[in-house]
């Protein structure tokens, strides 16, 4: 017997950071169990969902992408509307994107209430760890400083993908 998951539950997650940082590949590693090499460029495409059943409810888990107007820093107040959780990344073999962290956590302050908000910090792409540049506990200090959780992640592997994803929908049916 088929039975076809649906739910009117519906959980709005946005993945905010630097371009290259691995924000689509982790979508489409959560909603699609798929992974690909080459950037996975968003055109037209600016959501994937998956239906779960989470803390006892089936929810359908929406993971919001941008469509690349993170490289030329114009994400607007209505990316953000409506959103419930915030995945913020960035990748742990380029000291650059873990700087930019606190402008994304600045733009998500100056577009949103964040006090409506499940906030989580990810360092994506820990297989490649010989090109690693940022450490683990450079990652758990920033995410302590804002008072957010912090997971290291990759896309590739899947590890941590799911269990970030769930974290979120979780805090975000609590605030509901
Ligand atoms: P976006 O610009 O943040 O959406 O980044 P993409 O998802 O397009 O990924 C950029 C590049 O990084 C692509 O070549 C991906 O294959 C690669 N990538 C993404 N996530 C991972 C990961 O966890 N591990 C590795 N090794 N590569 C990744
Ligand atoms: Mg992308």
């Amino acid at each position: 017997e088929i039975i076809e998951q649906t739910s009117n539950l519906t959980v709005k997650i946005l993945i905010i950071g630097d371009s290259v940082v691995g924000k689509t590949c982790l979508l489409l590693r959560f909603s699609k169990n798929n992974f690909k090499s080459e950037t996975v460029y968003t055109i037209g495409v600016h959501f994937m969902d998956r239906t779960m059943e989470v803390s006892g409810q089936l929810v359908k888990i929406q993971g919001w992408d941008t469509a690349g107007q993170e490289r030329f820093r114009t994400i607007t107040r209505a990316f953000y509307r409506g959103s419930h959780g915030v995945m913020i990344v960035y990748d742990v073999t380029s000291r650059k994107s873990f700087e930019n962290v606190e402008y994304w956590i600045q733009n998500l302050k100056e577009n949103t209430a964040v006090s409506d908000l499940s906030i989580l910090l990810m360092g994506n792409k820990i297989d490649l760890e010989e090109e690693r540049v940022v450490s683990t506990e450079e990652g758990e200090n920033l995410a302590k400083q804002h008072n957010i959780p912090f997971f290291e992640t990759s896309a590739k592997t899947g590890e941590n993908v799911e269990k970030c994803f769930l974290l979120l929908t979780e805090q975000s049916l609590k605030k509901k």
